[in-house]
């Protein structure tokens, strides 16, 4: 039993109730307590033959975050100026191409490490050796729901059979924290015949479905020339959309794609900053929004977007679209923070982003003595929210629990040897330069 006292709880409920200051109480892997003051359980806390009292004074507690579109990272700080396609063909495909076990496993273990640094508890990561990425994420603590980079059998990635062989394998692995879907690169690499078949497998395995769309021009033009439509528009012929896939980027979608996302209630996953970086545009997440489209926020890659903060992904996600909009009114902080939560939280259909009794214990603490969080009004909710999406990073957060398991208390893991992650990352991408040249 896990006993969080005296901070100022974001509950991010239906309510948007703020307990300042307030509890949570965390028993197995459940949340079993929330509400304002000290806990005061039936038979009191004290009675409890053993339970960890977690000191909150100074802090926001809020649920971890959910970075609904990720992937592991072997390297970064290479191609910064190219465009989305080049990048992949210079960097990203040759270096996953050369990937082994070790190497994905530190890979991810690395990846994971920066996210629970900045209080992610989930990922939804497209990579390729799931198994080694599912040994990672049982390893650090971290909830991850893995997807294949499954393309047509020319480009030498991974297939369908890849993916069904990893959901057998590692399914429900880590005390079900570990999740497989499966996953589809992007329609570049595609064709409808993958896309019905991608779908068959999601229901045959009854999971979801992980996909690039609509990410960049270039995109949308193949697939016009090769296909005759555009992405989103193959997806739905294809049955691949639906409420159990997680469409990423999504920047370029006519109104009838967007209408195809509304009717078969497909989550998307909004990636500004690589949107940005990569020159790709600024997707039309007002207009998602205001269709009832359920929205959260990824990061997308290191090698696209150079870190895993998803504090960062939550101030750009506010200001590209204010700026592009000419409309400081767009993307409060609150809401804000509700994609970064519980929006992704619902897209994988888990029970986490919200602190709700019932709930699993995903659970954050972010320090506010720093100069991020100064000047505070003590107890001004709006205020606290406003800090944390547009002055904070990652770095304040100094607790970081998975599942009822304290991953990170005051920025040091607890799960593994954070040095030799860092060590052995990099040993991994001296071995994937040496190998691809
Ligand atoms: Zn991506």
């Amino acid at each position: 039993m896990i006993v969080i006292e005296g901070g100022t709880v974001l509950t991010v409920d239906d309510a948007g109730s703020v307990h300042a200051p307030g509890h949570v109480v965390i028993e197995g892997d459940r949340i079993v307590a929330v509400g304002p003051g000290r806990y005061r359980g039936d038979d009191g806390v004290a009675g409890r033959r053993s339970f960890q009292m977690i000191d909150a004074a100074g802090m926001v507690v809020l649920p971890g975050l959910v970075d609904l579109h990720y992937h592991t990272a072997v390297g970064k700080g290479f191609c910064d100026h190219l465009p989305l396609w080049e990048s992949l063909e210079q960097f990203w495909y040759p270096s996953i191409r050369a990937l082994d076990a070790e190497t994905a496993y530190w890979a991810a273990a690395a990846s994971y490490l920066e996210s629970i640094k900045c209080g992610v508890t989930t990922v939804n990561d497209m990579y390729r050796r799931l198994p080694d990425l599912a040994r990672a994420a049982g390893d650090i603590g971290i909830r991850a729901v893995l997807s294949n980079d499954v393309a047509l059998d020319e480009h030498n990635l991974d297939t369908l059979q890849d993916n069904k062989d990893a959901y057998e394998a590692v399914h429900g692995t880590a005390d079900g924290r570990v999740e497989v879907y499966v996953g589809i690169e992007w329609l570049p690499l595609a064709s409808p015949g993958l896309l019905r078949d991608a779908r068959a497998l999601a229901d045959e395995l009854d999971t979801g479905i992980h996909v690039h769309l609509n990410e960049s021009l270039t995109e949308v033009e193949d697939s016009k020339s090769r296909f005759g439509r555009r992405p989103t528009e193959v997806a739905y012929e294809a049955g691949l959309l639906g409420p159990r896939t997680i469409a990423a980027h999504c920047v370029w979608l006519s109104d009838t794609e967007l209408e195809m996302m509304r009717s078969t209630g497909t989550q998307i996953a909004h990636n500004p900053s690589s949107n940005a970086k990569l020159g790709n545009g600024i997707a039309r997440v007002p207009e998602m929004l205001a269709a009832g489209i359920n929205v959260g926020l990824g990061h997308d890659a290191a090698e696209s977007t150079n870190n895993c903060d998803l504090f960062e992904v939550m101030k750009f996600a506010s200001l590209i679209h204010r700026a592009a909009r000419v409309d400081a009114a767009l993307f409060q902080a609150p809401d804000v923070v509700r994609m970064a939560t519980r929006n992704g939280s619902d897209a994988l259909g888990h029970q986490t982003g919200q602190l709700v009794p019932g709930r699993k214990a995903d659970v954050i603490l972010v320090d506010t003595r720093n100069s991020m969080f100064t000047p505070l009004v003590p107890g001004n909710a709006e205020q606290l929210y406003s800090h944390l999406v547009f002055a904070a990073n990652g770095s304040a957060v100094d607790t970081t629990i998975v599942d009822g398991r304290v991953l990170m208390r005051h920025r040091e893991l607890l799960t593994m040897d954070e040095g030799r992650i860092l060590r052995e990352a990099s040993a991994g991408l001296a071995r994937i330069l040496e190998r691809i040249g």
